[in-house]
């Protein structure tokens, strides 16, 4: 089954509702994506993004994170139905930034990964090691160990749904990419862990997508790799002539 292509723009802690603004009109106006494209704005912008992306194809929303639980006394959290309530379509859950400034563990994460499906969200599961982990030969054992944890409990029939990001560590924000070959090497790699886990058919379905300083100059060399579906995209998504360059490729 042809899977379709997924650019993802991660915006962290960046842009004001304006910002915002601005940044998906300039977006909006470059015309129609060749890919499909997912906005990732902070909670405070996702609703004034939506208004902006109303009727627009090939646009979706996302948000970087949310909690598991439905509702309750969790001060200063974001629950999957909120999220829905505002017409995101995705979810990027296990960020890095979230593992290591956080210090969210697979076991969150994991539940995460369930409630998001539970509601109808789309998880974007990212996974990555350290330059230390990658240095040691571990690289694959863990992220192996964070794709079976993340997706424990979670069915072959969700596989469509689901979206992995393999971000290693070392290039995130970083300015070093991983090789193509790299990031073939370990999309290839978790295509194999999930056909253990789902079988063949269910694995070919879920897209994988390779994050870590990638730009409209190298991104190119990433999406010619069989297994990499698509790109998550952090500091070079934050303008629209960037990103636009991105998902158009003319
Ligand atoms: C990210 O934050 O997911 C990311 C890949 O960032 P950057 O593109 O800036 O490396």
């Amino acid at each position: 089954m042809a899977r379709s292509r997924l650019i993802a723009g991660n915006w962290k802690m960046h842009k004001t509702v304006g910002e915002a603004e601005a940044l998906a009109r300039g977006l909006v106006a470059l015309g129609e994506p060749a890919d499909q494209v997912l906005l990732c704005p902070p909670f405070t912008a996702l609703a004034r993004v939506g208004e902006l992306l109303r009727g627009q194809p090939g646009f979706f929303r996302g948000a970087q994170n949310m909690h598991w639980e439905g509702a309750g006394a969790f001060t200063g959290e974001i629950c999957p139905g909120m999220l829905a309530e505002l017409g995101c379509a995705f979810v990027i859950l296990g960020h890095s930034e979230r593992r290591h400034i956080f210090r969210e563990t697979d076991a969150e994460i994991n539940r995460k990964v369930g409630a998001a499906l539970g509601a109808g969200l789309a998880p974007v599961l990212c996974v990555g090691e350290t330059q230390e982990e990658r240095e040691a030969g571990r690289a694959q054992g863990v992220v192996g160990g964070q794709l079976r944890a993340g997706l424990a409990g979670a069915a072959a029939a969700e596989a469509a749904r689901l979206v992995l990001a393999y971000e290693p560590v070392w290039a995130i924000g970083s300015g070093l990419a991983a090789g193509p070959g790299d990031a073939q090497g370990m999309a290839a790699f978790l295509r194999g862990e999930l056909v253990q886990l789902w079988g063949r058919e269910a694995a070919d379905e879920v897209r994988i997508l390779y994050g870590g300083s990638v730009t409209p100059d190298n991104i190119e060399t990433f999406l010619a790799e069989g297994d990499v579906d698509g790109a998550l995209v952090g500091g070079a998504s934050l303008d629209a002539g960037n990103f636009g360059r991105m998902y158009r490729r003319k």
